[in-house]
C-alpha cells in the first residue's frame, strides 16, 4: 500500500492551514506555564491535552494514572564571607533529587573532577569541591555524574558544579545514569552555580562557603495522556507517537517540551481530521501519547511501557519527540540498526531528502530509553545538528526556554512531514516489516556494557 500524492498534499494543506500550534503554544507556555510533574499546573496540562485530543475524535483518549517518588526544593542559599564586612551571594540551583543539606566548609577547585585533578587537589574530606560540568578537553569524556562519583569517593561532603553556559544563565542538572539502576542519585550534596559566580569564588583564596538547602520527596500522582486512532486492517498493532509534556521548575518550556508536545496532538488532528474528510484511515493503530515526569527519570514513559508492553505485545516502533525547537526536520534516528533500511524506504517515498541514521548508543537522554531497554525499536528525531546546538535548542531547563524558543512554521513542517511518515508507517503490510525490535535481554545487556559512556545528542 502507498500513500497517494493528493493525500500527501493534503496532510500538508491541512498541517498549515488548519494549524491550531498558537493557541497552544499559548495554553502550555502562557496560560499554563511551568509543569513539574505531579503539581496542580501539570494537571492543568493533562486536562488541557485530554480535551484537546477528545475533540479531535479519536477512538479512544485515556489518562493514564500512576503515582511515583517526586522532588521539590524551597531553599537553596550560598554565600561566602571574605571577612566580617565582605559577603557574597551566589545564585545557586539544588541538582534533581538533592537531599536537604547545610554545610559551611572550604571550597576546593577540582577543574574538571577527572581523578588526575582530584589526586592532585589536595584533600577532599569534609571540603566542597568546585567542579566544571563541560568535559575535560584532552581525554576520553567521562559524564558529570561519574565525576561527581570520584569526587564523592575522595570525601567531599557536597560539590558546586559550574554551569558551561554564560551571562548569569544555570539549569536545571541531575547526576545519575538512568542505563544503571544502582547508581546514587546524586552522589553526594550537588548545586550548580552560574560561570560568574564559580569564578568569583575561584579569584577568592580558601574561600569558606556557606550552603543551605531544603528539599522534600513526596509522593505523588501523575498520568500520561494517551489517545489511540485504530487502525483499518491491524488495529492490535500499535506505533506510538509520543513527548513528554512536563518542564522543570521555573520554565514555560517552549523547546522543552512544548514543541514535543505540540507536534503530538497536531499530528493527532490532522491524522482524526484525514479520516473525517477523505476517510482515509491508518492501516494500524496510531497511540498518541503525552507522558510525565520525563523530567524526572523518564517515569511517565516506563509506566506507559510496563502498562501496554510488558506481556509480549510490543509496538512496531514508538517515536519520542523531545526539543524540536532546531531547524527544519532533517530526519529519524534509531535505536537499532535492523530497520535502517526499510525506515529510509519509507522517508525516500516522501521524496523530501529525510535521512535515517542510527545511535552508536542506547540513546537514555529521553523516554525512548524505556522502550529501548526492554528491546522494542523506538527513535527520535534528527532534531539538533548534533556537533553544535541549534541557537534554539540550547534554551532547556531555564526560565528563557520561553514560547518565543519555539518556531510555528517549522513545527507545521515537523507536523505535516510525522504526518505522512506515520501514515506510511502504518500501512506497511505485516510481512514486510523487517522484525520486531530485538530480545529484551540483549537490550539489557547493551546497556549494562555502555554505563558510564557519554552519548551524543547534543
Ligand atoms: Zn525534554
Amino acid at each position: 500500500m502507498t500513500v497517494s500524492a493528493d493525500v500527501d498534499r493534503w496532510l500538508f494543506g491541512e498541517a498549515w492551514t488548519g494549524s491550531q500550534i498558537p493557541d497552544h503554544v499559548t495554553a502550555l507556555c502562557d496560560t499554563i506555564g511551568p509543569r513539574w510533574s505531579g503539581t496542580e499546573a501539570e494537571w492543568r496540562t493533562i486536562d488541557y491535552i485530554r480535551s484537546v485530543l477528545e475533540g479531535y475524535g479519536l477512538d479512544r483518549v485515556d489518562v493514564e494514572e500512576f503515582d511515583f517518588v517526586s522532588w521539590s526544593w524551597s531553599k537553596a542559599d550560598a554565600w561566602v564571607l571574605v571577612d566580617q564586612a565582605d559577603r557574597f551571594d551566589l545564585d545557586i540551583l539544588p541538582f534533581i533529587r538533592c537531599p536537604s543539606f547545610q554545610v559551611d566548609a572550604q571550597v576546593v577547585d577540582v577543574g574538571f573532577g577527572t581523578q588526575r585533578e582530584i589526586d592532585q587537589a589536595g584533600p577532599l574530606s569534609g571540603r566542597i569541591a568546585l567542579m566544571a560540568m563541560s568535559h575535560e578537553p584532552f581525554s576520553e569524556p567521562i559524564p558529570p555524574a561519574y565525576r561527581l562519583r570520584q569526587v564523592a569517593a575522595a570525601g567531599a561532603t557536597a560539590a558546586i558544579v559550574i554551569d558551561p553556559k554564560t551571562g548569569g544563565r544555570r539549569e536545571y542538572h541531575s547526576a545519575h545514569d538512568s542505563r544503571d539502576p544502582d547508581f546514587d542519585h546524586p552522589p553526594l550534596p550537588c548545586v550548580s552555580a552560574t560561570r560568574e559566580d564559580a569564578a568569583r569564588l575561584r579569584r577568592t583564596p580558601a574561600a569558606r562557603i556557606h550552603l543551605d538547602v531544603e528539599t522534600t520527596s513526596p509522593r505523588v500522582k501523575s498520568a500520561n495522556v494517551h489517545g489511540v486512532l485504530e487502525g483499518e486492517h491491524w488495529p492490535e498493532e500499535d506505533l506510538v507517537l509520543g513527548g513528554h509534556h512536563d518542564t522543570v521548575f521555573g520554565t514555560p518550556g517552549g523547546n522543552d517540551n512544548s514543541s514535543g508536545t505540540i507536534a503530538v496532538i497536531e499530528t493527532a488532528r490532522v491524522l482524526a481530521h484525514l479520516r473525517k474528510a477523505l476517510g482515509k484511515r491508518p492501516g494500524r493503530s496510531i497511540h498518541f501519547v503525552t507522558y510525565a515526569a520525563e523530567e524526572q527519570g523518564f517515569h511517565g514513559a516506563g509506566q506507559f511501557v510496563s502498562r501496554h508492553y510488558a506481556a509480549g505485545h510490543r509496538p512496531r516502533l514508538a517515536l519520542n519527540l523531545d526539543e524540536l525547537s532546531a531547524g527544519p526536520m532533517k530526519g529519524i534516528v534509531l535505536g537499532f540498526d535492523h530497520l535502517r533500511l526499510f525506515v529510509q524506504e519509507q522517508l525516500d517515498s516522501m521524496g523530501d531528502g529525510l535521512a535515517c541514521h542510527v545511535m552508536a548508543q542506547l540513546d537514555n537522554s529521553s523516554d525512548h530509553f524505556p522502550y529501548l531497554y526492554r528491546g522494542i525499536d523506538a527513535a527520535h528525531l534528527w532534531r539538533w545538528r548534533f556537533r553544535s546546538r541549534h541557537a534554539d535548542a540550547d534554551f532547556h531547563h531555564e526560565p528563557a526556554d520561553t514560547a518565543d524558543k519555539l518556531n510555528v512554521r517549522e513545527l507545521k513542517e515537523y507536523v505535516a512531514q510525522l504526518s505522512r511518515l506515520m501514515l506510511r508507517l502504518s500501512q506497511v503490510e505485516p510481512d514486510a516489516w523487517p522484525q520486531l525490535g530485538v530480545s529484551a535481554e540483549e537490550a539489557a545487556a547493551r546497556v549494562v556494557a555502555e554505563r558510564g559512556s557519554v552519548v551524543r545528542v547534543f
